[in-house]
């Protein structure tokens, strides 16, 4: 614990730049492998902080590593700076006033999320330099989190290697240690070929690819009942087969997205959900092709690293937020709901205060929560032990994906938070770089919770990341 003072005053003394990148980036939002300019600007941080850049990492344009230091343990920072369609916001306003209708808008926190993990890299680089440890310290700028599953691509071309350590953390209502673990998912591509005919003269020569569409809906929706409960499936008609009723459809494409709690249980759920496919074929004497797009990993926690991010927290302590921040997070609360603000603290098991933002740590649990979403974190945890911080950004019941997160998003109560956030990964950073014990107690963990299993890329072969399609993620 004694090297935390040292590191904590080197995030607090690069804080206002670190704070001005998170605003720049909240400025461009750029949505799924088209963040090209917030990329560079943190590009552009890392060679003024003196990192040694690698560009265009799994031939990702939007992709980068930062390195410094030499020899000794690697610890990696994992950041994202991607945005979401159609949650564009003014900043600082406490009503849903779009900037520009329809527009992007960080509406989960990324542009805090990149823009902390680069500073506690930048501080952990600091620390290294002044001290003269042996150690090397990365920044992973990853970009398409919602949707593209970059990591995951990074992944399978090998970025994470040699990396001892992974630390991460996401925007949040609590200040604490992300314990849940999260879906793996898959998403793919069903395309029918038929035949078209007139729909009411020859109706017999048509072959509608549309029905096979809806008898594939029909066949999964019956499979429900007989799937895992954490199982979800979710699908979206991309094309319908054309806008004439009177016309056989010769095409249609539907897309699924299939997740489960682990790799394994997502494999064999994929393949049901295929063999539905064949099935709606089949009775339509249409053909079927089906295409991965991406998919992503469960997420895999650590304990021993849970515990010491949790360590580190205690020490810090909440972040200090002033009556302006309370202020403020009391008119956001205004424009929540009951139900937001109660699923909030449900979330985390705890009784509900009335309070509109965090003054306590999460108090540590080593029960298995399954969080109902997916994040491509999940595939840097199954080849490396990660670790998660929640950082308090937002008021207590601000629910991610939506307007109030990106009103959030520029205040200083989620500067305030951000910042704590960078001290807390990096003094664990420190903590996992000094203690070869804790390095090994971690990757034990990891063995122990992949329980024997390889990590097999939820990416086919060959499948390259989707940086031309992003457009329909
Ligand atoms: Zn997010």
């Amino acid at each position: 614990m004694s090297n935390h003072p040292l590191v904590w005053d080197l995030v607090e003394r690069k804080r206002d730049a670190f704070v001005d990148l998170s605003d720049r980036v909240w400025e461009t939002p750029e949505t799924c492998y088209m963040e090209t300019q917030s990329a560079a600007a943190h590009r552009q941080m890392l060679a003024t902080q003196g990192f040694r850049i690698t560009d265009n990492v799994a031939s990702i344009p939007t992709a980068l590593v930062g390195e410094a230091g030499d020899g000794g343990p690697v610890i990696a920072f994992l950041g994202e700076y991607d945005a979401l369609a159609g949650l564009s916001q003014k900043s600082g306003a406490v009503a849903h006033e779009p900037l520009i209708a329809g527009a992007n808008g960080h509406g989960c926190g990324h542009n805090l999320l990149g823009s902390a993990s680069l500073l506690a890299a930048t501080a952990m680089k600091d620390w290294l330099e002044q001290t003269g440890t042996p150690g090397r310290v990365r920044y992973y700028g990853c970009p398409a989190e919602e949707g593209g599953a970059a990591k995951a691509f990074m992944v399978r071309a090998g970025a994470f290697d040699d990396v001892d350590i992974a630390i991460s953390w996401h925007p949040s209502n609590f200040a604490g240690v992300q314990r849940e673990t999260s879906l793996a998912n898959c998403r793919i591509d069903f395309e029918f070929f038929g035949r078209a005919a007139h729909a009411a003269a020859v109706p017999e020569l048509g072959r509608s690819s549309l029905d096979a569409v809806e008898l594939m809906s029909v066949g999964v929706n019956y499979m429900r009942e007989h799937m895992h409960s954490d199982c979800r499936i979710h699908y979206a008609v991309l094309d319908s087969g054309g806008i004439s009723p009177n016309v056989v459809q010769a095409y249609a494409k539907v897309r699924y997205v299939v997740r489960a709690p682990d790799l394994s249980g997502l494999f064999a759920l994929i393949e049901r959900v295929k063999k539905v496919a064949e099935g709606a074929a089949l009775m339509t004497e249409t053909r079927m092709e089906s295409t991965v797009l991406a998919g992503v990993s469960n997420l895999i926690v650590n304990t021993p690293l849970m515990d010491a991010m949790q360590g580190v927290w205690e020490s810090l302590g909440p972040a200090a937020f002033d009556q302006a921040d309370i202020a403020f997070a009391e008119q956001i609360r205004a424009t929540l709901t009951p139900e937001d603000i109660a699923a909030s603290w449900n979330q985390e098991r705890l009784d509900q205060r009335d309070i509109p933002l965090t003054d306590f740590i999460l108090p540590p649990h080593n029960e298995v929560r399954q969080m109902g979403g997916s994040t491509d974190v999940g595939d840097v945890s199954w080849v490396v032990p990660t670790v998660q911080a929640y950082g308090p950004t937002l008021a207590i019941g601000t629910q991610l994906h939506t307007w109030q997160v990106v009103a959030q998003g520029q205040s200083p109560l989620a500067h305030k938070g951000m910042v704590a956030t960078a001290k807390v990964m990096a003094a664990t950073g420190l903590a996992a770089l000094q203690s070869a014990d804790l390095r090994e107690a971690a990757w034990v963990d990891l063995k122990r919770r992949r329980k024997g299993q390889d990590y097999i890329s939820p990416i086919p072969e060959g499948a390259e990341p989707p940086v031309a399609a992003m457009t329909v993620k």
